[in-house]
């Protein structure tokens, strides 16, 4: 039996490679480092004599330099001197060597790799502020909108001391950092690492928010607003003038993690036969293994005859396929893979009404996000909540592409070098590993391995209470919310009392995680909740005896109850303990029926353990089957990879062609490059006759009127035919893949489809232009823009966002011209209603509550 299971060792330690490859390239790249480091610390006293007034002064006499030419690399040592000493004075700290070791990997393009805890916010402020020099801006990428909030309230100090101004983008707000409030300076620094002061954030416009030098955001709303951008019908409404420089935190969770599912903004299409509840029904009826099988690996459910006949008879029709074709075939599939794939609290939640996924990596709610291809509307179907009309797409981008337009890219997080390799090929970003500021003393122990999950979660209790018991802090995470709900039944069956976090709501949520190293404090976490906020021992406020108490203890005790896909996400966990230098421990319980054993060779581990005869809730501690775990989690990293590469290469066709057409709309839309007089050029050698008809419209509306009227309609065309031809992309890219049974490969396939299609919406736009012409009137092109304005307003306003959040009142921009700071209004969420100051309310609003 040993033999067999031997198969699964990996043959080499798959990093073996690549460390030989890239190991000397970080110690050379530290070395070249170390120098401007010393260099910094140099300048230190002489910077420390500056008076405020004179850091601005020198920031604004660099940022002189800059633009007349000067090398960013020249005063890099000086410009984070000054960033030091404004931190040093508004925040008290002062950026250790390490962080500035980090910063200067940053500068360079590289993302820097630096354990939970080392301070990346801090680390993030220096690059940011050389790089703002130039006036092109500088994003800085968070997770989500309250790190957003939080990050730019607690930097934003220094950034104002050097005279820099700071905007924020929101899901639903804009706001520009505001300094006047001083008198709240003292609670900033006291809770700045976990609570938002709203204070210091000022609602603004989207459009001033990026022409701040530095703006923070999280990914989607950076990528969203560019697809806004391009799909805009006003020039001065127009929000990211540059993609100059960005510095992505967590970079491996929005890079990776979250680059599976694109960007894409869509509007409800006219309409839809509602054939889901139907399908819903018939796939109730079917029964796994008898009607249908699952193969849990690819994600695939495939009926059988006796399957297909239950639903033909439900439809009263003989056959499926002759009689009602193709669609009816889908939607049957579709409904299964539903029913059979797609667990309610796993895959997704309902809430309010919706189906809302969940990532299944981090364990965050995606609202506004939606499976394709009908998949959405089938789990609708299956939960009997109302089914979101089919939607038509606008624009659509995947965050590899989205980010690779920027003209440096950068990033940092505490666990890179597993997917370095990915990183490399895919963004050509290069991970350098820092050393940590002090030395690392937090004790991973071995996982404990159980036969199945009630054993595991009986021996997880029993070792809370040991940990609780001896008023340890305890934060467990768990790799979905379903099972964290479980446990947390089982911890309150025990009596123990805990804090149970879902990523949910991160602001609360970060409050909560703040305070997980208070003394017998028990936190339940999904992985991602409370992502990005500190756990100092002893809870936020704790005195050095409180801190030192927890210490004598052993620091924050972090249980994982589950190995995840993700080597990464498991490092992520674990780094929740021991930040500079802290004590802290760490253990993984782990059981036969966690998927990840289940789907990659468990039952000859669980036929092993029968053989050893151990009881259901001994842990057996084998190094065998922790290696089958890590390399069961290599393989599947190499198969997420795989199919995030996929995805790629099939956008990188689109991108090519959306680079295009972007660059081409934008230029009318702004009017610039003589871009219509090239359509016109273009014009006359496909169509020569429409020479006569565009002179005689010049003489009838002025010359002037006519070019205003021909690049509007130009642009009304290109959103047309872009819209027509995202949908025909679409469809080839099922239909190639239905052809690789012919043993063709389906990306060249899609390359070569693309491209002529791509040829022939180019050629469109000169057949319609030629067949409107002689008809057109500034009236009709103004109505048509009129609607295209509507609609594309719809569009914009959708993107991202739920049904529900759309419906309600939104944007604190638009409110703040008739509602004061200080008015009371009250909001409302479901059946809650509360009443306070509108600057009090807006965190509410950005979370979907609405004014009353
Ligand atoms: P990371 O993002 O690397 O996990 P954070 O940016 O959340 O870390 O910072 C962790 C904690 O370290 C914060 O509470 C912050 O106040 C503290 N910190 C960071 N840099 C310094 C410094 N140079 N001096 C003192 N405290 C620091
Ligand atoms: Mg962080």
């Amino acid at each position: 039996m040993l033999v067999v299971f031997l198969n699964f060792l990996p043959t080499t330690p798959t990093m073996s490679f690549l460390d030989k490859f890239f190991g000397p390239t970080y110690e050379k790249e530290l070395k070249s480092i170390k120098p401007i480091v010393n260099e910094i610390n140099a300048l230190e006293g002489k910077i420390e004599a500056l008076t405020d007034q004179q850091l601005v002064d020198a920031t604004n006499k660099y940022r002189g330099e800059v633009s007349a030419g000067k090398n960013l690399d020249e005063i890099l040592p000086n410009v984070f001197a000054l960033v030091r000493e404004a931190a040093k004075r508004t925040m008290e700290m002062c950026h250790y060597d390490v962080q500035l070791i980090g910063g200067i990997i940053l500068h360079r393009g590289k993302i820097t790799e630096m354990r939970t805890g080392e301070g990346k916010t801090l680390v993030a402020t220096l690059p940011a502020v050389l790089n703002a020099l130039n006036g092109k801006g500088v994003h800085i990428v968070t997770v989500n909108d309250y790190l957003a909030r939080r990050d730019a309230v607690w930097m934003g100090q220094i950034y104002a001391k050097l005279g820099l101004t700071l905007g924020v983008v929101n899901h639903d707000a804009s706001f520009i950092y505001d300094e006047t409030h001083q008198e709240k300076d003292e609670e900033r620094d006291e809770h700045g690492s976990y609570k938002v002061v709203y204070d210091f954030l000022r609602p603004c416009t989207r459009q001033q928010a990026y022409q701040a030098d530095i703006t923070y955001g999280t990914n989607s709303e950076f990528g969203f607003d560019y697809l806004r951008d391009n799909i805009e019908y006003e020039a001065d409404r127009i929000r990211q003038p540059h993609h100059a420089y960005a510095i992505v935190d967590e970079i491996d969770s929005i890079l990776i993690d979250e680059a599976r599912t694109p960007l894409i903004i869509s509007a409800p299409a006219a309409d839809s036969e509602n054939l889901y509840p139907t399908f819903a029904q018939i796939a109730n009826q079917l029964e796994r293994d008898k009607h249908y099988v699952v193969d849990e690996k690819l994600k695939s459910a495939t009926l059988n005859d006796e399957g297909i006949d239950i639903a033909q008879k439900a439809l009263g029709i003989e056959n499926i396929y002759t009689e009602k074709g193709i669609k009816y075939v889908h939607h049957l599939e579709t409904a299964v893979r539903a029913k059979a794939l797609f667990q309610k609290d796993k895959e997704y939640v309902v809430r309010d009404g919706e189906v809302v996924i969940v990532d299944e990596f981090t364990g965050r709610l995606q609202p506004g996000r939606r499976w394709s291809e009908g998949l959405h509307q089938a789990v609708e179907a299956k939960e009997g909540v109302p089914i979101q009309k089919e939607s038509k797409t606008f624009a659509s981008i995947t965050y590899q592409n989205y980010f690779r337009m920027y003209d440096k890219l950068s990033g940092m997080t505490g666990t890179a070098l597993t997917s370095q390799e990915e990183f490399f090929t895919v963004y050509n970003l290069e991970v350098i590993p820092v050393p940590t500021n002090r030395e690392v003393r937090r004790i991973d122990k071995n996982d404990l391995i159980y036969q199945n999950e009630s054993g595991k979660f009986k021996a997880i209790v029993n070792k809370v209470k040991e940990v609780h018991g001896k008023g340890q802090p305890i934060l467990i995470g768990t790799a979905s919310i379903d099972s964290n709900e479980r446990l947390a039944d089982a911890l309150t069956k025990a009596n123990i009392k805990h804090e149970m976090l879902n990523a949910k709501n991160h602001e609360r949520e970060g409050e909560i995680v703040a305070a997980a190293g208070r003394k017998g404090a028990v936190t339940l976490a999904t992985n991602m909740a409370g992502r990005g906020v500190d756990i100092k021992l002893g809870g936020p406020e704790a005195s050095k005896e409180d801190a030192e108490f927890i210490k004598e203890l052993g620091g924050l005790f972090v249980l994982g109850t589950e190995r995840h896909e993700a080597r990464r996400i498991d490092n992520q966990l674990r780094g929740r303990a021991g930040r500079q230098g802290d004590l802290g421990e760490t253990q993984f319980f782990v059981s036969m029926d966690d998927s990840l054993m289940r789907v990659f060779g468990g039952d000859r581990v669980k036929n092993l353990m029968g053989t050893f005869k151990i009881p259901e809730d001994e842990p057996i501690e084998m190094g065998i089957i922790s290696r089958t775990l890590e390399s069961a989690q290599t393989k599947i990293e190499g198969f997420h990879f795989d199919s995030r590469k996929q995805i790629l290469s099939y956008d990188d066709v689109l991108n090519a062609q959306r680079q295009t057409i972007y660059r081409r709309r934008k230029n009318l839309l702004m009017n610039e490059a003589d871009e219509a007089d090239k359509v016109i050029k273009e014009l006359y050698e496909a169509f020569p006759e429409t020479e006569k008809t565009i002179e005689a419209k010049k003489v009838e509306f002025g010359e002037e009127v006519f070019a205003d009227v021909f690049r509007r309609l130009v642009l009304q065309l290109i959103d047309m035919l872009w819209v027509e031809h995202l949908e025909v992309m679409g469809y080839t890219r099922s239909s190639v893949t239905l052809r690789a049974y012919g043993q063709r490969d389906p990306l060249i396939e899609y390359r070569k489809e693309g491209k002529r299609l791509f040829k022939e919406m180019q050629y469109a736009l000169l057949h319609r232009l030629n067949n409107v012409l002689p008809q057109v009137q500034p009236k009709l092109v103004e109505q048509e823009e009129a609607d295209r304005k509507r609609e594309s307003k719809a569009a914009q306003e959708a993107a991202g966002e739920t049904p529900k959040s759309k419906a309600g009142n939104r944007t604190p921009v638009v409110k703040e011209n008739t509602i004061g700071r200080n008015d009371l209004v009250t909001i409302v969420k479901g059946d809650e209603t509360k009443e306070l100051k509108y600057k009090k309310a807006e965190p509410f609003l950005a979370e979907g509550w609405t004014l009353k």
